[in-house]
């Protein structure tokens, strides 16, 4: 068996000691089959159980639940959606742009609000985001979501804070001002994603893990396959992220691209009070690559970026730790480029993570002041460049 708890520090302290489920074996039927148990195939099972006790529901996974992006990502629980809510103005309207904000910030709450109810601790805490500004080039993209959001009403959903005033909550090197989104949550993924998973069985799902889906078909006779067994359904639902790439049918559609993360020991006293970081707001920047911050309960910090370069084929290997981007995200830790400087926090562990793009998204330009999805924000002069292809929704 694998060492599932080396995958993440999430997965090694989310408190299961990570022993499989039994695997599918030989023919079973169901109402819906699901491939994948992380967020997407264990939330699909839950509201699908809420609306309708008597379905019955098989979940299909390779490895564990939360063995994917759900047991390793950033702990960002926000309600960031994929496209600027200037986009879905400028497209669908004005009333459609404000619900979908409030439909984002009420799915904050109600991840919250499930934990909650079904006992499971989650190190939630609605502590915001920081979006901040290094270098004054970076003022106009947090400036420019203070405008939309307020145009939109939502001016009581966030502070615009100036150098001290972001100084008095995190100081970070080079840092002008910042834009605090109060509506947002930093969780433990893994505690999420494994608790879940034990909810939906108590719903009356059926998790069979270390079964590796080989092929699927769909049309009148739905099914997922596996060397061992097979799930006929009503119903299958493709919630394999990433590895999907490995998959007939869809895989090559669909390209992996991988996130790194790198985390810190615990903060000695001396090295919080040269951050000053009391409390445990998100961060991020506005910078070109994706860069961002999160604190652990027991005050941990968090490095998230980009950078390892897609592999021919579409391959995902076991530990595919890029030297290159860690290195760069430990020498934020190290030299304070993301806090500050002076603590010198020591790197603890790096793992990545795989999330899935579709392979006709294509880089995109627009010459207008607005942060793209997934992309990189304007600075006037600039056109946003984005790599998102639902930025053209
Ligand atoms: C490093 C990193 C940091 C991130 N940070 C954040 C963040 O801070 N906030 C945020 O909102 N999002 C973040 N994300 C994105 C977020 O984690 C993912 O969007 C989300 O977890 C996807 O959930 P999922 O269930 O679709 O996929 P996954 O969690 O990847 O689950 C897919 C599951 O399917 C299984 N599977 C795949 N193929 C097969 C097969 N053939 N047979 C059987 N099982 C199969 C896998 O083993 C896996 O368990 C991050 C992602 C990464 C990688």
């Amino acid at each position: 068996m694998k060492d599932y708890a080396s995958y993440s520090y999430w997965l090694q302290s989310c408190g299961d000691d990570l022993t499989p489920r039994p695997a599918l074996n030989g023919t079973i039927d169901a109402d819906i089959a699901i491939l994948g148990a992380g967020y997407s195939g264990l939330w699909t099972a839950w509201y699908l159980l809420e609306r309708n006790p008597d379905l019955s529901i098989a979940i299909v996974e390779r490895e564990i639940a939360g063995f994917g992006a759900s047991g390793r990502n950033g702990g960002w629980c926000t309600s960031g959606f994929p496209t600027s809510l200037d986009r879905i103005e400028e497209k669908y309207g004005r009333a459609q742009a404000i619900a979908t904000h409030r439909a984002m910030t009420g799915a904050v709450d109600e991840v919250g609000r499930v934990a909650r109810e079904q006992g499971i601790d989650i190190d939630w805490q609605k502590s915001g985001t920081l979006m901040t500004a290094r270098g004054i080039a970076q003022l106009p993209s947090v400036h420019h979501v203070a405008k939309s959001m307020e145009r939109l009403g939502f001016e009581d959903e966030f502070d615009l804070l100036d150098k001290k005033q972001l100084d008095e909550r995190i100081r970070i090197a080079g840092s002008v001002g910042a834009i605090f989104l109060r509506e947002n949550a930093v969780i433990h993924p893994g505690k999420l994603v494994r608790g879940l998973a034990r909810a939906v069985e108590r719903r009356g799902a059926t998790i069979y893990e270390q079964s590796n889906v080989t092929s699927f078909t769909g049309g009148a006779y739905p099914a997922l396959h596996t060397d061992q067994g097979h799930v006929r359904a009503r119903t299958v639902v493709l919630c394999g992220e990433s590895y999907m790439s490995g998959l007939k049918g869809v895989g090559r559609q669909l390209m992996p691209v991988y996130s790194l993360i790198t985390l810190t020991e615990p903060l000695t006293a001396e090295q919080r009070d040269a951050i000053g970081w009391r409390n445990r707001e998100l961060v991020d920047s506005c910078r070109y690559t994706v860069d961002y911050l999160s604190k652990t309960i027991d005050g941990r910090i968090l490095f998230g970026g980009r950078g390892a370069p897609y592999h021919l084929r579409s391959k995902i290997t076991r530990h595919d730790r890029h030297a290159e981007t860690h290195k760069m995200l430990e020498d934020n830790v190290r030299t304070g480029s993301g806090a500050q400087g002076r603590a010198n926090l020591p790197a603890y562990e790096a793992w990545w993570g795989g999330r899935a793009f579709r392979r006709t998204t294509v880089a995109t330009a627009r010459k207008k002041t607005s942060r793209p999805p997934g992309g990189t924000p304007a600075r006037g002069w600039q056109p946003p460049i984005s790599l998102d292809e639902s930025w053209r929704i």
